[in-house]
């Protein structure tokens, strides 16, 4: 019986997969392939062996491609993947013609290349892990989903810039947002948990990962978002500057040797908590740095949570009221320290928070961490994979029912 779903999220240099069950809630594997076409790649895999979590690392030759890391997954894990009744793939930008994840035709491969100049960083790895799916699991359905597709709902006035209309009728330059996947499982589950339909909850949530943005649900629904055209837009992240003057670019390139790519790649690699502090782009690394008083460490912090304060206070003028604020992602989840510091920015609202609970991560039912009285503040662990996983099974039930 095929019963197991593959996600797959193919980055530049990395792969990370995952194996479900029908239930989709957690995975039976999860593998990272890292370092691809570079010096020491490697593929590891994280699966419990007779009750005890197991590592196991297989080291590949120099240069293996994402092809040849995919090559030893399938044979290290051949005897899960005979089952397998389709595969996932996360795809970060799905523009104007995704809303919602979808079984790829061949049709879908052709209008997501055209989307590639969107997101250049990021969707032609997708579409070649999607391809290279295609050729090694020529029968499973394969279904994408999308970053983007959350986003779908954001009113005209949060998704046109200021620029020429043209622009956005040409050119599709408008914000499209992103980590929807992540926004959507984090939305359903603080509904549940607050025992409310999902139609009837308005929350701010803030996902502060390695990519770091913040979205205000209304009525279940997205309806405004930090990210904007690119993954760049909004807060400071670990590496990308997030949003800055628009004239920036013209003014480093007259003044310094930088060319408009260089400019584009410093602010995508070697920006936001990495460029300010110097040092690191692990909020880890920084915290334990500031407290060994590194000027470096302080300086990135400090703006880190100025600035995520202030998405977060602009996206709730969406919100006629809120039922949580919402914190996720690995720093979001693990770091009470930078969620007091975020809060304590944001100085027009009393949040006030259950040390206890702050330091827990969260009341283990609900996820609270504020005060009986205060502005309710939740920590949601995300869980893009099982989004993925879920759409996955029910668009492959759906089409069994229908064929
Ligand atoms: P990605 O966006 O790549 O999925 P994560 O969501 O795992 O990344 O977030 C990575 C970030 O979370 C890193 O900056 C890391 O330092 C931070 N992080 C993880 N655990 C902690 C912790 N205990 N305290 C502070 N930051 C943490």
């Amino acid at each position: 019986m095929s019963h197991l779903v593959l996600v797959v999220n193919c980055g530049s240099s990395s792969i990370k997969f995952g194996l479900f069950d029908n239930d989709a809630q957690h995975p039976i594997l999860t593998a990272q392939a890292e370092q691809l076409n570079e010096a020491t790649p490697s593929l590891t895999i994280h699966q419990e062996i007779n009750g005890e979590k197991t590592d196991t690392v297989h080291n590949l030759p120099a240069s293996s491609s994402h092809r040849d890391a995919l090559q030893v997954f399938i044979d290290q894990t051949s005897d899960h993947l005979q089952h397998l009744a389709g595969v996932g793939h996360r795809v970060v930008h799905g523009g104007e013609a995704f809303h919602q994840s979808v079984l790829l035709t061949d049709a879908h491969l052709d209008t997501l290349a055209e989307l590639n100049d969107l997101a250049p960083l990021h969707n032609p790895l997708n579409l070649l892990g999607i391809r290279l799916c295609h050729e090694f699991f020529p029968d499973a359905p394969q279904v994408a989903v999308f970053d983007t597709a959350f986003h779908h709902s954001l009113p005209e006035s949060a998704y046109l810039y200021g620029v020429p209309y043209n622009w956005y009728e040409q050119f599709h330059v408008r914000r499209y947002g992103f980590h929807g996947t992540s926004y959507r499982f984090v939305a359903q589950e603080a509904a549940r948990r607050l025992n409310k339909p999902l139609d009837q909850v308005n929350f701010l949530i803030a996902h502060l990962g390695n990519g770091c943005s913040a979205t205000a649900i209304r009525h279940g629904e997205s309806v405004d978002t930090s990210m904007g055209l690119t993954p760049l837009d909004g807060m400071i992240m670990g590496t990308r500057s997030g949003s800055i003057d628009p004239g920036l670019h013209q003014h480093m390139q007259h003044i310094s040797h930088l060319s408009l790519d260089d400019i584009s790649a410093q602010l995508n690699r070697a920006s936001g908590l990495k460029g300010l502090s110097d040092l690191s782009n692990d909020m880890r690394t920084l915290l334990e740095a500031e407290a060994a008083q590194h000027e470096g460490a302080q300086r990135a912090v400090q703006v880190y949570c100025f600035r995520a304060a202030r998405e977060l206070a602009a996206l709730n003028a969406s919100l006629s009221s809120r039922d949580a604020l919402i914190f996720t992602g690995g720093i979001g989840e693990h770091s009470g320290v930078i969620r007091r510091r975020i809060l304590a920015a944001w100085r027009n609202e009393k949040f006030r928070l259950d040390d206890e609970l702050n330091a827990r991560h969260g009341d283990p039912d609900t996820g609270r961490i504020s005060q009986t009285g205060s502005p309710l503040v939740l920590v949601i662990p995300t869980n893009e994979e099982s989004m993925i996983a879920k759409d996955t099974f029910s668009l492959i039930q759906s089409q069994a029912s229908h064929a």
